[in-house]
C-alpha cells in the first residue's frame, strides 16, 4: 500500500490554487520577478517522514524566516541573558518593517521584526566576529537544520542590498542608541546574506521538525540545538512570528509560525511536525497568501492547533488492592497530569500492604513526572511500607529514590518467596 498523505497534500494545494490575489515582494526587484505560480508543501514529523506536495524541490530564498533560527544561534553564542539586552521578546504589534522599540531600553521588541533581527544578526559569534564568520556562522545552522549543504543566492543579495535603505536606517537608529554595535552596514549586509540562503519547502519542514523534536534533527540524528533554545525560538515564534497578525494567527490557526517575502512560511507543533510551505503572492501583512490558507486546512483537517485539547486518553493512572499489594498502575507518555495524579492517589492511600508501581506499559517520563513518581515511592517507604516497581522496560533507567537506596524489583520479591 502508498501511504495517503502526500494525495491530502495534492488536495490541498489544489483546492487553494484558484486563489491568486496578493503579489510578490514589490520592494525587492529580483522577488518581484518570481513565478507567482509555484505552490509546494512540506510535512515532516517529529520522528523523520517527510511527505511533500507541488514544487517542493524549488528553491527560493529563505527571507524572514532565517530570523527564529539566527536568533537560536545568537542565543548559543552569546548566552539567552545577553541576547534578552538587546532584543526583547514581547509581541510589536506593528509591520515586520517598522522600528518597534520598547520604551526606556529602545531594544526592538522581538527578533522577529526586521529591527530585531538585524539587532540579533550583529550578536553572532562573538563581539568581536568578523561579518564574515556572522554570515558563515547562519549558513552553516541552517545546513544543519536542513540536513544538507544549503547556499545563498548572490542575486538576491545583490538585488536587496541595492533597495536596502529601510533596513539601513533602521540599523543607523539601532547603533545611535547603541543597541549595536558594529558597522551599521556591515550588519545589513550580513543580515541580507542571511535572507537570501536558498531553500526549498523540505528544507523548511525539517528545519522547523528539528524545533518539533526538541533540537535533534530527526534524519541525522545530530542534536544540534538544545531544547531551552528550541523552546524560546518556538515560544518567539508564537508570539511574533506573524507580526501584526500574530494574535489572528495563533487563535485561528494555532501553528507558531515564520513567514518570509519571497512566499515562504514555516511552522512547528512540538512534539508533532514541522511545516514548509511556499507561494510567492503575498497579503497586506506581507505574508503569502495562499501558504497562510494551506495552515488553516491542516490545522483544521488534521487537528494540529496547538491549544486544541487532545481527545485520545494519553495516560492512564489507576489504584487497585490485591491480596499482598497495592497497585499504582501508569500507562503511556507519563508527563506532569498523570504524575500528580498519582502522587494524589497514593496520598489518599489507606493501606498498609505493600506498593507495587507497575510501569510495564509506560513509554516515558517527563523528567519532571520521574522525579515525582520516584518521590511518592520514597515517601510511601518513609511510611514503613514496602515499595515493589515493575519496570521491565527500564524507562525510569536508574530509580533512585532520592536517598541512594532503590526500590525493590518484583523479581527480588519472587526470589524471597
Ligand atoms: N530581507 C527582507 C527584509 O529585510 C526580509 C523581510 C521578510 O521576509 N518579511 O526586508
Amino acid at each position: 500500500m502508498k501511504t495517503p498523505i502526500p494525495d491530502y497534500l495534492n488536495e490541498v494545494l489544489d483546492s487553494l490554487r484558484a486563489d491568486t490575489s496578493g503579489n510578490t515582494a514589490q520592494y525587492i526587484p529580483e522577488l518581484a520577478q518570481a513565478n507567482p505560480d509555484l505552490f509546494a508543501l512540506s510535512v515532516t514529523t517529529a520522528t523523520g517522514s517527510t511527505y511533500s506536495a507541488g514544487d517542493h524541490l524549488t528553491e527560493f530564498s529563505i527571507q524572514s524566516i532565517s530570523k527564529p533560527f539566527a536568533y537560536a544561534a545568537a542565543i548559543m553564542d552569546r548566552g539567552l541573558e545577553r541576547v534578552l539586552q538587546s532584543v526583547g521578546v514581547e509581541a510589536s504589534g506593528e509591520a515586520f518593517n517598522e522600528l518597534s522599540l520598547e520604551d526606556g531600553t529602545h531594544r526592538p521588541k522581538n527578533p522577529m521584526i526586521n529591527a530585531g533581527a538585524i539587532t540579533t544578526h550583529g550578536l553572532l559569534v562573538s563581539q568581536t566576529a568578523s561579518a564574515e564568520s556572522r554570515v558563515s556562522r547562519v549558513l552553516e545552522l541552517f545546513s544543519h537544520l536542513a540536513g544538507r549543504e544549503l547556499r545563498i543566492d548572490e542575486k538576491v543579495y545583490a538585488s536587496e542590498i541595492q533597495t536596502a535603505d529601510h533596513n539601513l536606517a533602521t540599523a543607523h537608529m539601532l547603533r545611535s542608541y547603541g543597541i549595536i554595535d558594529a558597522d551599521a552596514h556591515e550588519v545589513v549586509s550580513g543580515y541580507t546574506r542571511q535572507c537570501s540562503i536558498l531553500v526549498t519547502v523540505e528544507d523548511l519542514s525539517l528545519m522547523s521538525a528539528t524545533l518539533a523534536n526538541g533540537g535533534i534533527q530527526p534524519r541525522t540524528r545530530e542534536r544540534v540545538l538544545t531544547e531551552d533554545v528550541a523552546r524560546q525560538v518556538m515560544s518567539v515564534m508564537a508570539v511574533a512570528g506573524m507580526y501584526d497578525g500574530a494574535g489572528d494567527w495563533l487563535t485561528r490557526v494555532g501553528i507558531p509560525a515564520k513567514s518570509g517575502v519571497a512566499g515562504g512560511l514555516v511552522g512547528v507543533l512540538p512534539d508533532q511536525v514541522g511545516i514548509g510551505a511556499f507561494s510567492p503572492r503575498l497579503d497586506a501583512h506581507g505574508n503569502s497568501q495562499r501558504s497562510g490558507r494551506v495552515f488553516e486546512r491542516l490545522s483544521t483537517d488534521m487537528g494540529l492547533h496547538l491549544f486544541a485539547p487532545s481527545s485520545g486518553q494519553l495516560d492512564v493512572v489507576d489504584v487497585r488492592q490485591e491480596a499482598t499489594h497495592e497497585v499504582f498502575t501508569l500507562q503511556g507518555n507519563v508527563q506532569f497530569m498523570a504524575a500528580a495524579e498519582l502522587l494524589d492517589l497514593m496520598a489518599a492511600s489507606t493501606s498498609r500492604t505493600a506498593v507495587l508501581l507497575d510501569i510495564s506499559r509506560v513509554y516515558s517520563f517527563t523528567s519532571v513526572a520521574r522525579r515525582m513518581a520516584l518521590e511518592g515511592l520514597r515517601r510511601l517507604r518513609l511510611d514503613s511500607r514496602r515499595v515493589i516497581l515493575n519496570d521491565p522496560l527500564q524507562v525510569l533507567a536508574n530509580p533512585d529514590l532520592g536517598d541512594g537506596s532503590y526500590p525493590e524489583s518484583p523479581a527480588d520479591e519472587h526470589h524471597e518467596v
